[in-house]
């Protein structure tokens, strides 16, 4: 049995009250191993996004435990919680999210700004991770001189940067042509196989076919894994 990660048991999230509760989730089970390449699928609004916000912990379940590397979610507060985002999730998002008026390297130095490292450290660290994603001549760029999949490799560059137990990626493809879509999945696969533990949500079929493992989303909850 491999190590577990991550683990939501019975996790629901609720929006609104009365007639008007929104169950974005509603007894969601979910474990997570070292090694997994998952890819979460569903239609939209079947609680995807709100499932990878809650394993981010960008957000927290109305009901429900969530255990992260042996961690009780639930029982941290805010500051406790931005520090185990901070060491154990990196997180890529549709739209980038980078600092535009920050350099590729700036934005990658960004979440080791807590971690008391030197700034020459941090510079020699944000390089090497943007060499790993095939980014280090584009260092000095600013986001508007880069295109949509360097971006969003400059954005995976900071998400491994502290080195995760587990990188989560909501649709990381959906901004992207084809060609570029191609080029970040391709980025995915080498990082899983340098070891990384992957949960990536996504609409497309390309995408799935190479994760390990899918789990499909209907109305909050997983209906089928393989
Ligand atoms: P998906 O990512 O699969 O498209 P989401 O997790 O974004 O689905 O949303 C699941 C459901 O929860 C949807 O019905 C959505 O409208 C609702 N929802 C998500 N976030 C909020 C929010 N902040 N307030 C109210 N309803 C929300
Ligand atoms: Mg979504």
């Amino acid at each position: 049995m491999s190590n577990l990660i991550a683990k939501l048991s019975n996790v629901s999230k609720h929006y609104g009250e009365g007639d008007l509760i929104v169950k974005a989730l509603d007894g969601l089970n979910l474990e997570v191993h070292q090694g997994d390449y998952l890819a979460v699928m569903g239609a939209s609004g079947s609680g995807k996004s709100t499932a990878m916000n809650i394993l981010g912990c960008l957000d927290r379940p109305s009901k429900g435990t969530y255990q992260l590397n042996g961690n009780a979610v639930e029982k941290l507060n805010d500051d406790e919680l931005a520090d185990l985002r901070n060491q154990e999730l990196g997180f890529v998002f549709q739209q980038f999210h980078l600092l535009h008026d920050a350099t590729a390297l700036e934005n990658v130095m960004l979440p080791m700004l807590y971690a008391c490292i030197p700034t020459h450290e941090r510079e020699k660290l944000a390089a090497e991770a943007l060499d790993r994603v095939g980014l280090r001549e584009r260092m000095n760029n600013r986001p508007n001189q880069l295109s949509g999949g360097q971006q969003q490799r400059v954005a995976i560059a900071r998400a491994i940067i502290n080195k995760p137990s587990l990188l989560l990626a909501d649709e990381p493809t959906g901004a992207l042509d084809s060609n570029t879509t191609e080029e970040v999945l391709n980025l995915f696969d080498e990082l899983h196989e340098q070891g990384i533990t992957l949960v990536l949500v996504t609409h497309e079929d390309e995408v799935a076919l190479r994760a390990k493992k899918k789990a499909l989303f209907k109305d909050g909850r997983i209906i089928e894994i393989c």
